[in-house]
C-alpha cells in the first residue's frame, strides 16, 4: 500500500560590484550605549542612528529592517580573531527563529510558543523571563513548527506574542505583564501567531498565521500603552456581498468568484514580515498564500483574489490601505510575500529612490517605490518557472504554461517553499548588496484523488506536492509511483537538484555579484536547502550565517568568500545580529532548528550530534571556542521490533494513511528525526501503543506538544489511524533486517 510517510514532503506543506573599500575598518565603531536611554524605535530619524552606538531596536536593526549593523570594530582584517564571549540556556527544543534586540546593554528575544526573555547583554545573565502559559491545543494548528520571530520593543514596554494568539505588553524592567489582549476572532478556527508584532507609531500591530488550515488573514492595531484595539484590516474578503468590515475589501471582493470557498478563509494571513516608515507613516504588511491552494478549486472563474500573496501599504492612524502590490495574483503555490522586507534608498537610472525590497517565495526580486508602490523592477534571483518575467508596464507576473497543475501533474520552481523563506536577508548600504539565504527546489504538484471537503479547524491546503529529492521521501515515493516520471515532467525544464545558497544581489542592476552553495553534505535533499539560516551583513564588510551544520560563518561582503567559521555545536537558522556594550562589538545569535519541514535530524546536523535545545550566544573578538553540549548517543539502527503485532483490516489501513496525512503528517511525517523532539511514530513504545487512544482523544501529551483531537477525530478513526502506524512500523522494520528476524519477532509478540 501507499505510505504516508513515504509521500510525507507532499504534505508538508512546503556583476561584479565596484571596487572594494580600501579605507581602515578599524575604525572606532562603538560608544557607550547609555545616550539612547529611552529610546523609541519610532522617534528615530535617518541622520540620528542608535545602531551607530551599539543598539539593536527591531529584529532587522531599526526601522529599513535591513540586518545591517554600522559597527566595524569586527572587521574583514580581524574576524578570525573571532570567538566565544558567552551563552545562556533556554527553554524548548522546537526551533528558534527570532533576533534578539538590545537597548541599554539588556538583550530581549523570544522563542517556541511566544516565551521571551532578557539578559545582560555583557555576559548573558539571565534578568527575566516569561512563560505566556499557552493554550497547548494550539500547538497542533502549526503549519511549520512551534516557533516565534521575536519580540518588539517601544518605550519601556516589551511586546511579544504567543502561539495561541495573545499579544503581551511586558515592562521591559522585569517582565512583568503590563497587558495582554486576544487577538484572535475565532478560536475554533486555525489560527496561531509565529510572528513579531511591530511598532507604528503608537501602535503595535499584529498578525497571525494558519492559510494551511482555516485561517483568514489580519491584522490588528492596538494601542500600545493601553492595549486598547484601534482597528483590523482583513487581507481578504469573506463574503462577495455588503456589508463589508471595510471598503478595501468590496474592492478584493471583485477580484473573486462570488461561488468562492468563503467558508475555508482562503488564507492572506500576515505570519511574519511588516515594516513602518515613520517619515512616510506608512505600514508595510507582507500578506501570505491562499487557502485552499488550487486556484480553480478556491475562486473557479480565476480572478487575482486580492490581497493574497501582496504588500500593502496602510496609513497606521486609521488603517486604511494607501497602495497595495500583489506579487502573485490567483495564488496556486503557497507563494507567500510575507517574507521581510528591507527598507532603503537607492540610486536608479541618477535618481534617489526611497524603495521596498523583497525577494518573496515565487523567486522575483522585487523593488517597489515605497512611496507610491510603484514597481521599479523585478528580475528572478533563482530559478523560476511559473513565470517568464514580470511585466514592468503592468507590474504583472507573465505566467507560464507550466504554472498550471489542475488538470495534470507538474514541475514547477520554486516549490512551496519558496526561493527564500522566513530566513532574514540582509542590505549592506557599503556593498550595495543584498545577502539572500536562497534556495533552489522546484516541487512536482498534482490533485488528490479525493474531492475537497472542508475541515474546521483541520488541514484545508489540498494541493499534494513532492520534492526532487531521492529516495523514499521524495521521487521514490507511492505518490511519485503515480506520477509520471521526473525525466518526462522534468523535460525542458531547470535543474532539479536540490541545493542552497548565500547570494549577493545588485538591486539596482537586478544581476548576482556572487554566491556560495551553502549545501553542506546534502546537494539533493531538503537539507541543502534548510542548511542556511538568516544573514547579517556589518560595516566590517562581513556577512554572517549560520548553518544546520553547526558553524557561524562569516563571508568577505564584497567576494563572498569565508573568512572565518565557528563550530557553535549547534544547528542554526534564526539571524544574527551585532551590538555594543561598554565598547565591545558581539555578534549574538539564538541556535535551534525545527519548523516547516526544518533540517531532518540527521548525522551532519549539529542539532543531532549535540542536541537542539535553544540557546542564545554571543561572541567577541579574542574569544574563545564555544562549550558544546554532551553528545547525545543515539540508539542505533532501527532494527528493533515494533512492540505490537500487526493487526487490522486492509481497508482500516488504508483509512488510517488517509486520516494520517491530514491530522498527523504536518508534525510527524518524515521524522527520522526531525529535530524538535517530535517522535517517529514509527517507533512507539509498548507504552505509548497502550495510551495511543488517550494521548489522541484525551490529550493526555498535550503539554509536551501533543494537542487533542477529540474534535476532528473518532474512536474508530483513531483505531484505524493506530492500524496504519503499526503496518509502518513493520514496513519499516522490513527494509532493516532481513525477512527472517521480523517475522519471527512478530510471532513472539503477545
Ligand atoms: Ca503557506
Amino acid at each position: 500500500m501507499r505510505s504516508a510517510f513515504k509521500v510525507s514532503l507532499c504534505l508538508l506543506i512546503f556583476a561584479i560590484i565596484g571596487a572594494c573599500d580600501t579605507k581602515s575598518e578599524a575604525g572606532n565603531g562603538s560608544s557607550n550605549t547609555n545616550s539612547i536611554s529611552n529610546n523609541n524605535v519610532t522617534d528615530q530619524q535617518p541622520n540620528n542612528n542608535p545602531l551607530q552606538s551599539g543598539s539593536w531596536l527591531t529584529g532587522g536593526g531599526d526601522y529599513r529592517q535591513a540586518y545591517f549593523s554600522p559597527l566595524k570594530h569586527i572587521n574583514r582584517s580581524n574576524v578570525t580573531e573571532l570567538g566565544y564571549a558567552w551563552h545562556i540556556d533556554l527553554p524548548s527544543e522546537h526551533g528558534y527563529e527570532a533576533t534578539p534586540l538590545m537597548v541599554d546593554g539588556v538583550l530581549y528575544g523570544s522563542g517556541p510558543q511566544g516565551i521571551a526573555f532578557a539578559v545582560d547583554a555583557s555576559n548573558g545573565r539571565s534578568l527575566w523571563q516569561f512563560n505566556p502559559e499557552i493554550d497547548p491545543q494550539f500547538m497542533r494548528k502549526v503549519c511549520c513548527g512551534v516557533v516565534n520571530r521575536g519580540v518588539a520593543l517601544s518605550g519601556e514596554t516589551v511586546f511579544v506574542a504567543a502561539l495561541d494568539g495573545h499579544l503581551f505588553a511586558l515592562d521591559k524592567i522585569d517582565g512583568t505583564v503590563v497587558w495582554r489582549a486576544d487577538t484572535f476572532m475565532d478560536r475554533k478556527r486555525g489560527y496561531t501567531i509565529t510572528g513579531a508584532p511591530y511598532i507604528a507609531g503608537d501602535l503595535v500591530i499584529i498578525g497571525n498565521a494558519g492559510a494551511e488550515f482555516d485561517a483568514r488573514g489580519y491584522i490588528t492595531a492596538y494601542d500600545r500603552h493601553t492595549g486598547e484595539q484601534r482597528w483590523r484590516f482583513f487581507t481578504v474578503p469573506n463574503s462577495p456581498n455588503p456589508p463589508f468590515e471595510h471598503p478595501e475589501l468590496e474592492v478584493a471582493a471583485a477580484t473573486w468568484d462570488p461561488d468562492s470557498l468563503w467558508q475555508v478563509g482562503l488564507g492572506g494571513t500576515v505570519w511574519d514580515a511588516m515594516a513602518f516608515d515613520p517619515q512616510l507613516n506608512l505600514l508595510y504588511v507582507g500578506t501570505g498564500n491562499a487557502a485552499p491552494y488550487p486556484r480553480k478549486l478556491r475562486s473557479p472563474v480565476g480572478g487575482d483574489n486580492l490581497y493574497l500573496a501582496s504588500i500593502l501599504a496602510i496609513n497606521p492612524d486609521d488603517g486604511r490601505l494607501v497602495w497595495h502590490y500583489q506579487t502573485t495574483p490567483g495564488d496556486n503555490w503557497d507563494f507567500t510575500a510575507t517574507q521581510k522586507m528591507i527598507l532603503a534608498d537607492l540610486t536608479i537610472e541618477g535618481k534617489s529612490r526611497q524603495v521596498l525590497m523583497q525577494a518573496p517565495k515565487n523567486g522575483f526580486f522585487y523593488v517597489l517605490d515605497r512611496v507610491t508602490g510603484e514597481l521599479i523592477s523585478a528580475e528572478p534571483y533563482a530559478q523560476v518557472s511559473w513565470a517568464s518575467h514580470i511585466d514592468l508596464d503592468t507590474g504583472r507576473p507573465v505566467e507560464t504554461a507550466q504554472a498550471e497543475y489542475f488538470d495534470e501533474p507538474k514541475l514547477i520552481f520554486p516549490g512551496p517553499q519558496g526561493a527564500h523563506n522566513w530566513q532574514p536577508m540582509s542590505y549592506s548600504p557599503q556593498t550595495g548588496l543584498v545577502y539572500i539565504p536562497a534556495k533552489e527546489a522546484g516541487a512536482i504538484w498534482t490533485m488528490p484523488e479525493e474531492a475537497f471537503t472542508y475541515q474546521e479547524g483541520g488541514l484545508n491546503s489540498h494541493s499534494q506536492y513532492i520534492f526532487t529529492t531521492p529516495g523514499e521521501w521524495g521521487l521514490d515515493s507511492a505518490l511519485a509511483k503515480t506520477l509520471p516520471p521526473l525525466k518526462v515532467l522534468g523535460a525542458g525544464q531547470p535543474d532539479t537538484t536540490i541545493r542552497g545558497f548565500l547570494r549577493a544581489w545588485n538591486p539596482v542592476t537586478q544581476t548576482l555579484a556572487w554566491e556560495r552553495e551553502t549545501s553542506g553534505p546534502w546537494i539533493g535533499n531538503m537539507n541543502a536547502f534548510w542548511n542556511g539560516g538568516g544573514v547579517l551583513s556589518t560595516a566590517g564588510n562581513l556577512v554572517f550565517q549560520g548553518r544546520g551544520t553547526g558553524e557561524l560563518a562569516a563571508l568577505d561582503a564584497y567576494t563572498g568568500e569565508t573568512l572565518h567559521q565557528i563550530a557553535v555545536g549547534a544547528s542554526m537558522m534564526a539571524a544574527p545580529m551585532s551590538y555594543s556594550v561598554d565598547g565591545i562589538q558581539y555578534v549574538a545569535i539564538l541556535t535551534g532548528v525545527g519548523g516547516g519541514n526544518g533540517n531532518d535530524y540527521v548525522p551532519g546536523m549539529a542539532a543531532y550530534t549535540y542536541g537542539n535545545a535553544g540557546r542564545l550566544i554571543a561572541f567577541k573578538l579574542g574569544g574563545g571556542t564555544v562549550p558544546k553540549r554532551p553528545e547525545v548517543v543515539h540508539a542505533g539502527a532501527s532494527t528493533a521490533p515494533p512492540a505490537v503485532a500487526r493487526r487490522g483490516s486492509p481497508q482500516q489501513i488504508m483509512e488510517g494513511e488517509s486520516l494520517f496525512l491530514r491530522n498527523c503528517a504536518k508534525c510527524h511525517a518524515n521524522i527520522d528525526g526531525r529535530g524538535a523532539g517530535i517522535p517517529d511514530l514509527r517507533r512507539m513504545s509498548a507504552e505509548t501503543h497502550r495510551a495511543f487512544r488517550q494521548i489522541v482523544l484525551e490529550g493526555t501529551l498535550v503539554e509536551r506538544g501533543m494537542g487533542n483531537f477529540s474534535d476532528l477525530l473518532n474512536a474508530d478513526q483513531v483505531e484505524a489511524l493506530h492500524t496504519y502506524l503499526i503496518d509502518e512500523a513493520w514496513q519499516l522494520l522490513s527494509r532493516n533486517v532481513p525477512a527472517g528476524e521480523w517475522h519471527s519477532a512478530e510471532q513472539e509478540l503477545p
